[in-house]
């Protein structure tokens, strides 16, 4: 293996904490490397409308990705597509293999893979995927112009994206099994509001029901007195939080019960010089600003682990000087 091919960091994901760290990694001149198996961005390219990024009142997820991108690309940043099958730790170094063959060495990884949607796990559900149950409003809302949609949830994204189809369907059943939204209360208002959506409290739907054209009906059940109906809809969209995508997480990483890695303050794994930040990180709230913001914390601490490393134990100054400079 060539000199060429061992790294400083390798970054696997492109979301919004993988790219922040790019940035980060670029200005303070680690040798780094960035893996995206799909399109950079990761979860936000589905998203409608960011409303929350501070200083930009209102973008498309696709753009905010782009502006991401580009700006890590515009530091140099080498972005690979690519997909990791296996992250190895080691001493000297960890060692990351892609699908493709292609092995890479590197002192630091910062893995930021997310998380994907969580499934309902009900009859109709997996059967009917593409023919009328969704998990991306953007994406496949375009075939529900006026028609009737059912979506499951009570959190932000069930509220963001039933509000997104109120848009293009006629009507909108918001199917939530409690008697109170999750979302954040501005979403929950905008929700109440709307004429076109019916929040249907304390009920779930138990299976997904289709004719030949696809989805024409769910079967619900309230959750409080049990009674059970069947409800006609043209298309069922599921957004009930998701699962975390741990698949790359190496072997004896801290983990808690639902999945999500545990980290210090550094975002730091209990393997040295591995960092985990964003979706797959245990930790308050998921949002796109705080995973940038451990994007950065988690470059800054690898940019001062890998100076350590290479200067054998030690750190002739504090990296974190290289970053309040400007571009350069
Ligand atoms: P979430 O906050 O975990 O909400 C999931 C919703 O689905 C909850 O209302 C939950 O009900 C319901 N649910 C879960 N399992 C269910 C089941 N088996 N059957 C029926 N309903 C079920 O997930 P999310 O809305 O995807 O949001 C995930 C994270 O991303 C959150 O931290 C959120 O704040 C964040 N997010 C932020 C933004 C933004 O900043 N603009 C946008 C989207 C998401 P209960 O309420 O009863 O538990």
């Amino acid at each position: 293996m060539s000199d060429s091919e061992i790294y400083d960091l390798v970054i696997v994901g492109g979301g919004p904490g993988g790219l922040s760290a790019g940035i980060y990694a670029q200005r303070a001149a680690l040798k780094t490397l960035l893996i995206e198996k799909g399109a950079a961005g990761g979860q936000i390219i589905l998203s409608d409308l960011v409303e929350n990024w501070p200083g930009t009142e209102s973008i498309s997820g696709a753009e905010l990705a782009q502006n991401f991108l580009k700006h890590a690309e515009s530091y140099g940043l080498q972005v690979l597509y690519e997909e990791v099958q296996q992250i190895e730790p080691g001493l000297e170094y960890h060692t990351i293999r892609l699908t493709n063959g292609t092995t890479y060495r590197t002192h630091a990884v910062i893995l930021g893979t997310g998380g994907s949607p969580r499934k309902m796990s009900i009859p109709g559900e997996d059967e009917l995927y593409g023919k009328g149950v969704s998990y991306c409003a953007v994406c496949d809302g375009f075939f529900f112009r006026n028609k009737t949609v059912v979506v499951i949830g009570g959190g932000d994204t069930a509220t963001e994206e039933a509000l997104y189809l109120a848009k293009l369907a006629q009507k909108v059943y918001l199917v939530h099994r409690r008697d109170a939204l999750r979302a954040g209360m501005i979403l929950q208002q905008r929700v109440k509001a709307e004429c076109k959506i019916e929040i249907l409290w304390n009920t779930i739907v138990t299976a997904i029901k289709a004719d030949a054209a696809g989805v024409n009906e769910v079967a619900l059940k309230n959750t409080q007195s049990g009674a059970e109906r069947d409800l006609s809809t043209d298309g069922v969209f599921i957004f009930i939080g998701f699962e975390p995508n741990n698949q790359l997480v190496p072997a004896g990483t801290n983990m808690n019960a639902d999945g999500y890695v545990i980290t210090d303050d550094k975002c730091e794994t209990n393997t040295p010089g591995i960092y985990v930040i964003g979706d797959l990180r245990q930790k308050y709230a998921k949002q796109i600003v705080i995973a940038a913001g451990e994007g950065a914390t988690a470059a800054l601490a690898a940019a001062h682990y890998v100076e350590t490393k290479k200067n054998g134990g030690e750190v002739c100054e504090a990296p974190a000087s290289l970053f309040e400079t400007g571009r350069n």
